[in-house]
């Protein structure tokens, strides 16, 4: 199998089987963005506790690498502090500009199958959307309601 199939391999069965889709009884934090580009809608919710994300959970709509990327970050960052859970949000960004990371630091291998996604320029913003709902609920600014195009 090349690697290609098997990265699609990864991101078809989180497409599929997504990994903490639905709604927290109670949230503390909450954003929902879209990607006029592709028609993509991440809500991402979160109970975060001093500073410690306790749990998270989204719904969303759009293609395969926009949900199947929510389904893997929200894996990533269950039980992880906001600080550090920020910083894979750049971790994610700096993977997406084809630059050379530590895999590892995610916690969740599965991540490296959206790296193939940089050889296709305009499906980049769909990985990277519930990302930037994560740094958008993370960031005091967030107001719960709104629903923010990410352009
Ligand atoms: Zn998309």
């Amino acid at each position: 199998m090349s690697i290609d199939d098997l990265y699609r391999r990864v991101i078809m069965d989180h497409y599929k089987h997504p990994r903490n889709k639905g709604e927290l009884e109670s949230q503390t934090v909450t954003a929902t963005l879209n990607n006029p580009s592709c028609g993509d809608t991440i809500s991402l919710q979160m109970i975060v506790k001093d500073g410690k994300i306790e749990d998270a959970k989204f719904r969303g709509e759009g293609c395969s690498i926009s949900l199947a990327s929510a389904s893997m970050m929200t894996e990533a960052i269950k039980g992880r502090d906001a600080v550090s859970s920020l910083k894979l949000v750049d971790l994610f960004s700096q993977m997406m500009q084809g630059k050379a990371i530590d895999i590892d630091d995610f916690g969740l291998e599965d991540i490296e199958s959206l790296s193939g996604v940089t050889k296709f320029p305009a499906r980049i913003k769909c990985a990277t959307l519930a990302w930037k709902a994560l740094e958008q609920s993370l960031s005091k600014d967030c107001t719960n309601k709104e629903v923010i195009n990410y352009e």
